[in-house]
């Protein structure tokens, strides 16, 4: 219904008795037809997946003994809640779940679809918790399984959803609800197949439900509550006064949640930034705080350099000669063997004069990506076309974000003038032609002060 809200809490926003209770004042405080998603309660997926490691095992007893604490984790939550008339519910539940975990042990196998079928218990139970909350706490509200409305393909563990059966689905089954005066609390992160399989759509993906009920149901905006108050123009542990970011475009969320700022996950609300809807991140704990709108378009705001931000622990590996210049398929073939060896490749540069290619990758493959890049090029290093293939670690990357940067003339030398004068020693570059970015490797024992000083540059 155009109008609504979809209001998605996190694991740790439903995590207590009273984080639960925050998350019944800011529904309560909400006015207008809102569906809510949830999440499972903290630790609980992960507690699921070892029930069903254990299962794999062939250890049932196990398996059963960590449903059994879920199952009093919830009991005691819901007693704390005051809504023990949801503990049978939760019981079958969990004994649902104890019944699968037994045919896993049994055959020693755990297929991503019986794991899924685990994984459910998570959500289902919080998503009973919480509506009976809010149901006494005034507000007319009922549990729904997304698996009713939020189709998926069948790739267990990591399912997409197929947006227009969703579309109908979850507009026959929540428009008459919401038309009603009806809260909808909507478990995150399961959905079924169209034959009504249960599948789940991959760690966290409870912001992708969220986003994916949004664009179905037509949502005027997303509200994704959590235990942070939105994205920082820095990590707060490296720069103290890092401030809030009041609006990001959705391609700097992507590039700042690359870099490791993890508060959402992008791809997880493109559905929303799809269809036009804005998201916005707030803090179940401090909700007046204003939180980071995410919006498809940048706002222009006068702002260059958004955010400063740093992933650490990396290896640059570097193929040097002059036999390289002007070789075709060089390139090509030192990341065919990146590729060979399963390594991802954070960051690439090369100079013009193309005398070396140097690349980041996580620190620990360093050394095995050298010996097979010099078992690739040997005939090269034996004619020295190429002198060397070094590994330099460890290594982090640092990176200014923001649009403003584009056609920003400056901006360069201001982030290496703010470098130089910290006395960092800048081991590579690169910049991608979108200028959203500027990325460079420093040694990890000057990653902190890189942070600071090209924060303190653009937000003093
Ligand atoms: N409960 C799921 C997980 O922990 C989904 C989520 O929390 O978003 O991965
Ligand atoms: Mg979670």
């Amino acid at each position: 219904m155009s109008g609504s809200t979809v209001l998605k809490f996190g694991g740790t926003s439903v995590g207590s008795a009273a984080a639960i209770r925050r998350a019944l004042a800011i529904i309560g405080g909400t006015t207008g037809p809102r569906c809510i998603v949830v999440s499972a309660t903290a630790g609980t997926t992960d507690r699921l997946a070892e029930a069903a490691a254990a299962a794999e095992r062939g250890d049932g007893a196990t398996a059963r003994a960590h449903v059994g604490e879920l199952q009093a984790r919830h009991a005691r939550l819901a007693e704390e809640l005051e809504v023990q008339r949801v503990v049978p519910e939760l019981d079958g539940l969990a004994e649902a779940t104890a019944t699968v975990l037994d045919a896993i042990a049994l055959l020693h196998e755990c297929t991503p679809r019986s794991r899924d079928a685990v994984w459910a218990f998570g959500e289902r139970a919080s998503s009973r918790i919480v509506a009976a909350a809010l149901e006494d706490a005034g507000v007319r509200s009922t549990a729904v399984d997304a698996t009713d409305l939020l189709i998926t393909d069948d790739v267990f563990g990591n399912a997409s959803p197929l947006m227009e059966p969703t579309r109908t689905a979850a507009g026959s089954r929540i428009h008459p609800l919401l038309e009603d005066g009806v809260t909808p609390v909507v478990t995150g992160f399961i959905g079924a197949t169209a034959e009504g399989i249960v599948t789940t759509l991959g760690r966290g993906g409870s912001d992708y439900s969220a986003a994916i009920l949004a664009a179905a149901l037509d949502a005027s905006e997303l509200l994704i509550y959590t235990d942070v108050s939105g994205v920082m123009s820095a990590d707060p542990r490296i720069v103290a006064d890092a401030k809030p970011l009041p609006s990001l475009s959705y391609a700097e969320a992507a590039e700042l949640s690359y870099f490791g700022a993890k508060v959402i996950h992008p791809r997880t609300v493109r559905p929303a930034i799809e269809a036009g809807i804005p998201v916005r991140i707030l803090n179940t704990f401090a909700p007046s705080d204003p939180g980071t709108t995410v919006t498809a378009v940048a706002e222009r705001d006068g702002t260059v350099v958004k955010a400063t931000t740093s992933l650490g622990g990396l290896a640059l590996v570097t193929v040097a000669g002059a036999g390289m210049s002007g070789v075709p398929g060089f390139a090509a073939r030192v990341f065919d063997t990146t590729a060979a060896e399963q390594v991802s490749v954070l960051m690439i540069s090369q100079s013009s004069s193309e005398n070396s290619i140097c690349f980041a990758v996580p620190a620990d493959t360093g050394e095995r990506l050298r010996t097979a890049l010099e078992r690739m090029l040997a005939r090269e290093l034996a004619r020295h076309d190429v002198e060397r293939v070094t590994v330099e670690a460890p290594i982090a990357i640092v990176a200014a974000v923001g649009e403003g940067m584009r056609g920003t003339p400056g901006v360069a030398a201001r982030v290496f003038g703010a470098l130089g004068a910290a006395r960092v020693n800048v081991v590579a570059i690169a910049q991608g032609s979108s200028e959203l970015n500027i990325s460079l490797c420093v040694g990890e024992g000057d990653r902190e002060a890189a942070v600071r000083a090209i924060h303190e540059e653009f937000h003093r």
